[in-house]
């Protein structure tokens, strides 16, 4: 992918200050600024240092080929590390005159720590300035991201031919991430949450042995992985007949659902969208059972900016792709979540999931 703009991008962030220079690190953030493909994993082994007028990769022998190869035909230049990574970047900059080091937030404050210690000059935090750039996905990011969900959703289809009272939780996860791995994901976006009956209350459950039966709820959060880009989606069915209860619950939250999708502009703060699909299910006297945001970026990682919760107080940019995820867990009982990934385009939230919506009695 040409990524010549997020290298521009990045430069604006240095302007106004002389010889100073970035090292990023966080290993997304490495694969986006340097836009090489199928070269990193999720090892904090690299530096991409950018100045005002040099761009150069510091990793180790065991990336150096794939890296290089990557780099034909770009700016970047690739260099492997005599001792630590920090050990040359700092030597190298020292001897090019530069002064300022900002380093990502993200790194280990023990790290940041010996790179203190070690660079001659001043040394600062830098807060999501690499992230900030990526909220906003080209045309060719976003196919990605389609075409992850597009997989997805297949995914969800298949399993619901084969959910039956008697699996485990261990079961269907299994099923799906073994199918989206065969037809064509890379590992998954994230490990598959499988939540029935009272497990589905937790927002983020782990996947048990617990055997699904009649009048669970059952919540499905999982997600494809495609050309580096991560698809997220949330489906919750009951297993035998829908109660009272269970309809009551998972209408509110389908309301909200729309509700979030239908207040998506781009220009307004995370929480305005929030608040929007909240209110539904606070109309319904199911506001204390809805503890997390509504939703968040989604990318090369599958949260990532901008956030989309009562605390979004920045804008959310045109061509971002964020969730829409309410829920509504209540204890003992069980919960409902319904996510969908949706672009945000001038005219508003272009819905990129197409799994159904309504309530399904398996
Ligand atoms: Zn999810
Ligand atoms: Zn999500």
């Amino acid at each position: 992918m040409n990524a010549a703009f997020r290298l521009a991008a990045l430069r604006e962030r240095l302007e106004g200050r002389t010889h100073a220079a970035l090292a990023v690190t966080c290993p997304a953030n490495v694969a986006y600024i340097t836009g090489f493909e199928r070269v990193f994993d999720d090892e904090e082994a690299h530096a991409a240092v950018v100045t005002t007028d040099i761009a150069v990769l510091y990793t180790d022998t065991r990336y150096f080929s794939a890296a290089s190869s990557a780099a034909q035909g770009t700016e970047w230049e690739v260099r492997v590390a005599k001792e630590s990574v920090f050990t040359s970047v700092c030597a190298d900059l020292a001897s090019a005159g530069v002064g300022w080091l900002g380093l990502e937030t993200s790194m280990s404050y023990g790290r940041f720590d010996a790179v203190s210690a070690q660079f001659e000059g001043t040394v600062e935090p830098t807060d999501n300035w690499v992230e900030e750039i990526r909220q906003v996905k080209t045309a060719e990011e976003i196919e990605r991201i389609a075409a992850a969900q597009r997989l997805t959703d297949v995914a969800f289809e298949h399993v619901l031919g084969i959910v039956k009272r008697g699996m485990t939780e261990v079961d269907v996860a299994l099923e799906l991430e073994f199918f989206m791995r065969r037809e064509g994901s890379e590992g998954v976006a994230f490990a598959p949450i499988v939540a029935s009956g009272p497990n589905s209350a937790l927002p983020h459950a782990k996947v048990t042995d617990r055997v699904l039966g009649e009048g669970d709820f059952l919540k499905l959060d999982f997600g494809a992985r495609v050309d580096g880009y991560c698809a997220d989606m949330t489906r919750t069915i009951v297993i035998g007949q829908a109660s009272e209860r269970h309809r009551e619950i998972y209408d509110a939250v389908l309301a909200a659902n729309v509700a979030g999708i239908d207040a998506v502009r781009p220009g307004l703060p995370g929480k305005s969208i929030d608040a929007a699909a909240r209110s539904v299910i606070e109309a319904r006297g199911l506001g204390e059972f809805f503890g997390h945001g509504l939703g968040h970026g989604v990318g090369m990682e599958v949260h990532e900016l901008p956030s989309v919760g009562p605390r979004g107080v920045k804008d959310i940019p045109a061509g971002s792709v964020i969730t829409i995820e309410p829920g509504v867990y209540v204890p003992g009982f069980g919960g409902v979540r319904i996510e969908d990934l949706v672009v945000v385009e001038e005219a508003g939230a272009r819905v990129l999931t197409s799994s159904p919506k309504g309530i399904i009695e398996l």
